[in-house]
């Protein structure tokens, strides 16, 4: 039996990710939940699992999922706190640490597991993006395993010879080709992406996925992201992995050989297949998933990226190429700005314009260690809500 740690088992992924595990109860025990603060789905989620702890960050959602856990007579112990989030990721009782808390404050988590040596399902690519040759370097001292579950860094995974090193370039890959579906906005125009909302913004052609990522899919910044996060698990220069746009997202990335053969993974969009893939690595397991018909999708389509409307990817590339802490600032100013976007005091545009703002003022320095990282994050953040403020003061 393999024990299990959902962190972000409220969200998409960990939602999907305990759909996966119910299906091989011979395999999985769910011994750790963690999410922010939704004490409700929590609670359901313990009382169908029983974990031996759950991890809340409110405070006041941790007392209410303690108080109806006991009139449920449901063993789970309550926590609460970062220092309990990174206590469950190096735990003893854990084998399996599912890493799908959104954004930079997954970044402490996923790290503990790392070093840990625990077998890794990293979902939350902000801190591949952030702190990547930190996190590989952590994962290699622990002897822990990174098995990536953006279904496009899965792919690749798949398609690389089984002898691949995480943060090594294999031999004989010539480059990554990272498709994209291009999102809601794929043929929108500039001056109509100045108006969309955040419902808009969210509602993804192919995939439903919280919001944050939601909104990095409609500027394209996931795409960029994944960039920085493809150079980080498989040693690539940025120059060596193309962006593909493929509406169908049926083909979930490619890797092309010295040869001149490209392999491709294929599947229905639906994140239960990376997440299957992961947990059971080496071996294949169930996943829920149907099986593609690829007579009923007829088609493959794949064009260039329009950097003019989404600029966001030429941002990502000019973080992952110049490296240091320029991706840790590139990912703390997109978050403010999406937050800001979602919150309704940003236009859609506005998003990448103010990440462009802030990684204009960046000077780019050595990532040394956390510390270095923590640092360009904390001011990006800062140079971010200070330029959306002026903007708020000016009408602008
Ligand atoms: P989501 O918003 O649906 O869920 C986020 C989860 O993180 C929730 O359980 C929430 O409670 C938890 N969380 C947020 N802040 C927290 C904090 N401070 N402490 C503890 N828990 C916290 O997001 P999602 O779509 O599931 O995405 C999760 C991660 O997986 C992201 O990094 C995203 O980029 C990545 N990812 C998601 C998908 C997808 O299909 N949803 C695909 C690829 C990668
Ligand atoms: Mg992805």
């Amino acid at each position: 039996m393999k024990r299990v740690a959902v962190l972000g088992s409220t969200g998409s992924i960990g939602v999907s990710t305990l759909d996966v595990l119910a299906r091989h109860p011979d395999r999985y025990l769910v011994t750790a939940l963690a999410a922010a603060s939704n004490w409700a789905m929590l609670l359901e989620q313990c009382v169908r699992f029983r974990p031996g702890v759950a991890v809340l960050q409110d405070p006041e959602s941790a007392q209410l999922l303690a108080l109806e856990l006991r009139a449920a007579q449901c063993p789970t112990e309550v926590a609460c706190g970062l220092d309990a989030l990174d206590a469950v990721a190096a735990s003893s009782q854990v084998d399996v640490v599912m890493a799908a808390i959104v954004g930079a404050a997954g970044l402490s988590s996923t790290l503990a597991a790392a070093r840990a040596g625990k077998h890794v399902l990293v979902a939350n690519k902000e801190s591949l993006v952030m702190a990547g040759a930190l996190l590989v370097d952590a994962a290699r001292r622990g002897g822990a395993v990174l098995v990536p579950i953006d279904s496009e860094h899965n792919a690749i995974f798949q398609c690389m010879p089984p002898t691949l090193q995480t943060g090594q370039a294999p031999r004989g890959v010539h480059r990554i080709l990272l498709t994209a579906s291009g999102g809601p906005f794929l043929r929108t125009t500039r001056e109509q992406m100045a108006g969309v909302t955040p419902e808009q913004a969210c509602a993804h052609p192919r995939w439903r996925m919280g919001r944050k990522i939601s909104v990095d899919s409609a500027t394209l910044m996931n795409k960029g992201l994944e960039l920085i996060e493809a150079c980080v698990l498989f040693g690539m220069e940025p120059s060596r992995v193309s962006v593909v746009v493929h509406p169908q997202s049926i083909v979930h990335s490619m890797v092309e050989y010295v040869d001149g053969s490209i392999l491709a993974q294929l599947g229905n969009p639906d994140m239960r297949t990376p997440i299957a893939h992961a947990l059971g690595w080496p071996e294949r397991i169930g996943s829920g998933v149907e099986s593609l018909d690829l007579v009923a999708a007829a088609r493959l389509d794949f064009e260039a990226p329009d950097l003019v409307r989404f600029p966001a990817l030429v941002l990502a590339r000019a973080a992952a190429e110049a490296g240091g802490t320029a991706p840790a600032a590139l990912n703390a100013a997109n978050e403010v700005a999406v937050a800001a976007f979602l919150e309704g005091r940003l236009d859609f545009l506005g998003i990448a314009a103010l990440t462009d703002d802030v990684m204009g003022a960046h000077r780019g320095a050595p990532a040394n260690d956390i510390g270095d990282i923590l640092e360009a994050d904390r001011w990006a953040r800062g140079l971010a809500q200070a330029r959306l403020g002026q903007a708020a003061r000016t009408g602008a």
